[in-house]
Order: C-alpha cells, then structure tokens, then sequence
C-alpha cells in the first residue's frame, strides 16, 4: 500500500435518481426548496454544466465508475449489466487502502460478474428497488428491511462510516433510489404541497413545431403518465388540458415529496459529519446519475440530450480546497468524477478513462486546455415504452447539434426499426429551452458545417464510431 502518510480526504459520494437540478433551490428552482443540499452548495461549489454522457440510469452509473464512455464499458442500455471484472475507480482506491463501500441504488446487475466490485461493504437494491419495507442484497445476501428507502440508505450510511477504521481514508457511495418513478413519498412529506399548485414550466406547452419527429413521437408526455404514477385517475369531466395539468400536479407532488425526504436525509448526513469532526476532511458530492423532465417540453423522464435531461445537478463541499459560494461553468462530465477521486487519492488516472480530473476547477483554476465541447450519445432506439429515437450530438457552450441516426444497431432494449435520421441545431443563447431548431437556416450553414466536423473529431476523440 502507498499513500498512507498522505494527507487523503474521505469522499462521500451522494447520488439520487432521476433527480433533475432544477428541482434544488441552490439551482434556481421554481417549484421547490432544498436547505440542506443548498448547505453543499453554499459551503462549496455548484457546476452549472455538469452533463452525462448518456442520460440513461444504469449507462450513467457504469461511466461513473469507469471513467469512460458507455460503448467503453458496454453499458449502453438500461439491458446491459456492468461486467465487474473492468476498472473501477472504488477497485483502485480499494486496493491503495481506501475503506470502500456502496449503499443503496446500484442497478448494474447482480450475481456471476456483475455483482458490486471494488467495496469492502456493499448492501444495494436489487434492480430499482423498493420505497418501502426495501429488499437489499448485503454482499450476495438478500435481507428485508422495514422503513422507507432513503432513511434506510441513509442509517446505513452513518452506521457504516461509524464503524470505519478511522486511521484510513474511506469512500462511500450513499446512493438513492428516490425520486425514481413510481413517486412514492414517505409519510413524513405525504401531505406537503398540498394546498398548493406547482407552477407549469415555460415549455409546458411546446407543439415540437420546427423539431425532429423523435421529439414529436416521444411517448414520455404528461399525457402518457399511468395511473400508478399519478395514484388514482383523473376525475371525470375534465377537458384534455385539464387533465394534464392534474397529471403534472400529482406527478410533481410526489417527485418533490422524495426529494425532500432527501433533502432531510442529506442534511443528517452533513450533521452527523459535522459531530464526528470529519467536515473539514471529508469532500461531499451531491450529484444524481442525470437530469429529468418536470414537464418541460410537456414531458417527463430523460433521454433526449436537451438540457433538463443532459444536466447533472453536482454540488461539491471541500472545506479544504474549494472556497464557500462558489458557481462553476465550465463543462464537467460524468467520465470526470473517477479521474477526480483518483487525483484526490494520488493515485495516477488510469490510462483507459476518458474523463479528466477537476480537482483545478474545485480550487478555482481552470486549465487553459479545458474542454470547450461535449460527445453525447443515448443508444436506446425505441424502447417500446418511451419510444425515444436512438441520437448523439455535441454540446458547446453556446451550440447544441444533434443527430437522430434512429437505428438500433444491435443494441438491447432497442427495437430494429428504422426511422429517418434528422438533425437539430440549437442556438442555446438566443433559444435557451431550445425550442427554435435552426439546423436548416441558411444563417447558420457555417456553423453547421464547424460543429459537426467537430462532432467527428469528438467522436473520434472517445474511440466510438459516427454513423453516416
Ligand atoms: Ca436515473
């Protein structure tokens, strides 16, 4: 073992599901608030353009811990489960005498070679899990719990950084099922909200007039939303628009009563650092394995690369080293997070990652040659539920070109059904919720022409393939 005599500081890795970052107040949110995880925010930084690679659950927590992209790792569908026997930043970490383990959601897949690897503890959810009374499987064990998820999680999370050897740095993944569909608030939160109306976002509305037909043929409507996700039927007599408001309100509701059982369960987390002394040493992340719809372009869930779905919310504490109230801007990716909790354990980043360190940016410097662009890519190519058209893209800070190449290509999860590829080019400065597809207008031919030779190169870049 190397690194002993470092000074290495604990990380404690923090990730829901599906938890979009405009539903946290430190991100500006219209319908909610989240004292304790505006706490890390105000205590630290918060990236303004944190983006994943593929907004997807189980792709996204596969780059997670590999550091590199979904065609990499071979987890390019909510089909495909992690093979374990690849690198994982916890397996380096482990092995240079990091205390290890992994709580909660993990949704890799389970048994042979696809149980968790790399942990001295783990105690996961099997597949989504449950929100109350949860099965978890304790190192190949399963056991019943009595409770509700994310104070379960959250107990074991305590009790597993109590019982640490405290003379080794630890790294624990508190990882949250919640505010996954079906919306199952605790009853703490059952009635919060309940005298009120959520506010509709700006593109409740959108009529997908100028866009490809894979955002007209989405299947991720509030419209499309089930009974079991709204608890209970529309009552009768509305007309089509109310009864999509009356969707949206009780589907927000409930996603918004999971969070805040989050945002109470983070904030006994930070507590119980602060009693035990480990603030100052310990980096605290909040992040969750993508962004989501809350009714934006009328929809919910994830998938498509625009905006609410690409955006990782990811708020950063570090007493150390990361100066209180920061905001960040540049891009950061999930491929990132594995180099960066390598760099802060001085261990060399593998050679096989993709990702970059970010630990300048958390002191506030950002390299001269830091990425100016980003490769996107969602395999999945209609589903059979969402219907979503398989695409990948380039985001840059002022463009967004996508390509909706809308074949399987083998892919699980994925029907073998062509569709006729598009494109859409957004000016995310003039057209911020990305409403105006430009990909046609003769004003911007040549930025066409840059941004997609620039997409070849990133494609390139990430050893993947373009589709022409
Ligand atoms: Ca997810």
């Amino acid at each position: 073992m190397s690194g002993q005599n470092l000074n290495r500081p604990n990380i404690l890795f923090i990730m829901s599901d599906d938890h979009a970052s405009h539903a946290i107040s430190a991100y500006g949110s219209k319908v909610n608030s989240t004292p304790n995880l505006d706490r890390i925010a105000n205590e630290g930084v918060r990236f303004d353009h944190c983006f994943c690679t593929n907004s997807i659950c189980a792709p996204s927590r596969a780059t997670i811990l590999t550091g590199v992209y979904n065609h990499i790792n071979g987890v390019k569908t909510l089909g495909d489960d992690l093979d374990g026997r690849q690198v994982t930043f916890p397996k380096l970490l482990q092995a240079d005498g990091y205390q290890t383990a992994i709580i909660g959601k993990w949704h890799l897949g389970h048994g042979g070679n696809y149980d968790p690897t790399g942990f001295d503890y783990w105690n996961v959810l099997p597949d989504q899990g449950d929100y109350n009374n949860p099965e978890m499987i304790e190192m190949g064990n399963k056991k019943r719990y009595e409770g509700y998820v994310t104070d379960i999680i959250t107990d074991m999370s305590v009790d597993w950084i109590k019982a640490r050897d405290p003379e080794r740095p630890f790294m624990l993944m508190s990882h949250h099922k919640a505010p996954h569909r079906h919306w199952e608030p605790d009853k703490k939160h059952m009635h919060l909200y309940e005298d009120i109306d959520i506010p509709e976002p700006e593109t409740f509305n959108d009529d997908y007039a100028t866009r490809s037909q894979a955002a007209v043929q989405a299947k991720m409507r509030i419209d499309d939303l089930n009974d079991q996700d709204t608890k209970g039927t529309p009552p009768e007599g509305l007309t089509p628009e109310e009864v999509r408001s009356w969707k949206y309100q009780r589907y927000m509701k409930d996603y918004l009563r999971c969070i805040a059982s989050i945002d109470d369960n983070v904030g006994r987390m930070l507590d119980y650092l602060d009693e035990a002394g480990l603030a100052e040493d310990t980096i605290v992340i909040y992040t969750s394995d993508q962004g989501f719809f809350l009714g934006d372009h009328g929809w919910f869930d994830k998938r498509f690369m625009y905006e609410e779905s690409l955006r990782m919310p990811f708020l950063v504490r570090y007493p150390r080293e990361i100066k209180p109230g920061s905001v960040n801007s540049d891009i950061v990716l999930n491929t990132d997070f594995a180099p960066t909790f390598l760099e802060y354990a001085y261990l060399p980043i593998h050679e096989r990652m993709q990702g970059k360190s970010i630990r300048p940016l958390l002191r506030g410097v950002t390299p001269d040659d830091w990425r100016t662009s980003m490769y996107y890519r969602y395999w999945m190519h209609l589903d059979g539920c969402h219907e979503v058209y398989s695409h990948y893209g380039i985001r840059t800070h002022d463009y967004k070109l996508i390509y909706y190449y809308a074949q399987a290509l083998g892919t699980t999860d994925s029907r073998d059904e062509n569709r006729p590829p598009e494109w859409e080019l957004f000016d995310l400065k003039q057209d911020p919720y990305e409403l105006n597809n430009v990909y046609d207008s003769p004003k911007y031919a040549d930025r066409v022409a840059v941004l997609t030779t620039e997409l070849e190169q990133l494609i390139a870049d990430a050893k993947d393939e373009a589709i022409h």
